[in-house]
Parts: structure tokens; C-alpha cells; sequence
């Protein structure tokens, strides 16, 4: 039994999701560290300085797109880096201005947030991003009609599926393009000191995702790869990606995209609308 249906016949999607932070998280959690701290900074900084660059050189190579998920400080702060990601024809998505957890905020300063967001874009970059990551993948329930409202056709925050589905809102439907933590680099090669989750493997990490997409191949899933350049841009880890991609590239069936395109033909075939998210307002 088909699951979901993929263009031209394909069996999956896989997008490879680049979330470049740089220092925005660092400067949202700890301000006081941030400025001062140059340590923190310069761990985060090789980000676009060093990892960007050599993740743009893999995708050229290997002829595949991905979606970035840049934070509007990484745009003011990195504008040129940005602008090569955007020049090699990549999506460019929203991902909250200085990493903000939008839990907390109320629904005006959530609003003022997202305009923001787009104001940065639009002056830096001259472009409106239609897509939308959350810091820390948190949302409000009132989130999705926010982002309505602003012209965002999908969110890329949320772990209710393995296919794409929809959010209710006043303004229309939402599409949902669920991520999950397993699919994460950060959980697993995040140095934190004290922390239980000890550096991993790549060879660990690797087996542990390519495990997981054979079943999602095997289910007409959407696999949605999360990295961050800072983390995952070391030489043994993107080596790691590759090996990767090798068994991806290698299996028939597979459409390598990027979010928006995903999101557009979940719009035109409106699959998966049987799933109905609980606890949206009206
Ligand atoms: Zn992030």
C-alpha cells in the first residue's frame, strides 16, 4: 500500500535541512556570555566562516538542493555568507530572529517577532521567505495562524507524522513537514560538558539515520535531516553525510528536494488531510 504520494512516482523525499545559528543561540540563553565570552562566539562562528562554505562545495558536487534555515542575526551578521547560500539557488527560510524560544511571547510580540524576521530578509536579501523553522522547535498553539497571516505556507517544526500534514487555521491551512529529534546532529555531536549524550560516532550516527530512512523509504516518508553547519560541518561528520548519501543516492525512488517543494505538492495533492491536530483555536 502507497502511504504518500511522490512526484513521477518516487517511493520518498529527502530534504536536508541546514539550520545556520552561528552565534544566535549562544546570544539568545546567555547575552551576558555572548559578550564577552569569545570561546562560545568563535565555536559558533565557524559556522559560515568554515562549515558553510564546504557544505555548499558537497551539495554542488553531489547536485542536491537543500533548505537553510537562517536566523534573521545570521543575516545582519553574516550577510555575505548568506548570500552565497542564496546565490547556489538554495531555499532560505525563517528560524526566529536571535534564536528566540516563542513559547514564552505573547501574540503581539510573537506577531512583532515574525515581521521582523521577514523585515531582515526583505532589506538584507530583497526576498520573503514562505517557509518557517522554529527555534528549539517550539510553537503556541496560536503559531500556525500567525504564520498565516504573514504569508508562510509551511512550518518544518513539529514530530506528528513522517509524511506532510496540515494545521487548521482561520486563514487557511498550514503545512506541516515534520522533523524529529533522531533525525537531529545536534542531540548526538553536541559537545556539552556534563551532558549524558557523549560525542557520537559518526559511523553511529550514520548507521543509526540510514536505518531510519530505509524505513521511511519503505513507508513513502518525508525524511527531513536536520544539521547545523557549526556542528556538523567537521570534516568527519560531513565525510559521514556523504557515506550517507551514498546508500541515499544509490536507492531508486528517491526525490531529493527542498521543504518549499515539498510543502507545494502537499498543497496540490492534499494527502494526509485525515489527520486532525487537536487543540488549534479557531
Ligand atoms: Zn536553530
Amino acid at each position: 500500500m502507497t502511504r504518500y504520494r511522490w512526484p513521477d512516482g518516487k517511493q520518498s523525499a529527502v530534504v536536508l535541512s541546514w539550520h545556520v545559528d552561528a552565534e544566535s543561540g549562544h546570544e539568545y540563553r546567555d547575552p551576558q556570555s555572548a559578550a564577552t565570552q569569545l570561546g562560545d562566539m568563535e565555536e559558533r562562528r565557524y559556522g559560515p566562516r568554515v562549515a558553510v562554505p564546504r557544505i555548499l562545495r558537497l551539495l554542488d558536487r553531489r547536485g542536491i538542493p537543500a533548505s537553510f534555515c537562517v536566523p534573521g542575526y545570521t543575516v545582519r551578521h553574516h550577510t555575505a555568507v548568506v548570500k552565497s547560500i542564496q546565490a547556489a539557488g538554495h531555499e532560505l527560510a525563517c528560524h526566529g530572529d536571535v534564536h528566540e524560544d516563542i513559547h514564552p511571547l505573547d501574540e503581539e510580540a510573537e506577531r512583532d517577532l515574525l515581521q521582523r524576521q521577514l523585515g531582515i530578509f526583505e532589506e538584507h536579501l530583497g526576498i520573503r521567505p514562505r517557509g518557517y523553522s522554529s527555534p528549539f522547535w517550539s510553537m503556541n498553539l496560536r503559531t500556525p495562524r500567525l504564520l498565516k497571516e504573514e504569508g508562510f505556507i509551511y512550518d518544518n517544526s513539529l514530530m506528528g507524522d513522517d509524511t506532510p500534514y496540515f494545521l487548521e487555521t482561520r486563514h487557511g491551512e498550514l503545512v506541516e513537514i515534520p522533523v524529529q529529534w533522531l533525525l537531529d546532529d545536534a542531540p548526538f555531536y553536541r559537545h556539552v560538558y556534563g551532558a549524558s549524550n557523549a560525542m557520537a560516532d559518526p559511523d553511529r550516527v550514520v548507521g543509526q539515520w540510514t536505518q531510519e530512512f530505509r524505513g521511511m523509504h519503505r513507508e513513502n516518508g518525508c525524511f527531513v535531516l536536520t544539521m547545523h553547519p557549526w556542528i556538523s560541518g567537521r570534516t568527519s561528520r560531513l565525510d559521514g553525510l556523504e557515506r550517507l548519501l551514498d546508500v541515499i543516492q544509490e536507492e531508486p525512488g528517491v526525490w531529493f528536494t527542498t521543504a518549499m517543494q515539498v510543502a507545494e505538492w502537499a498543497i496540490s495533492t492534499q494527502q494526509n488531510k485525515e489527520v486532525k491536530v487537536r487543540g488549534l483555536p479557531d
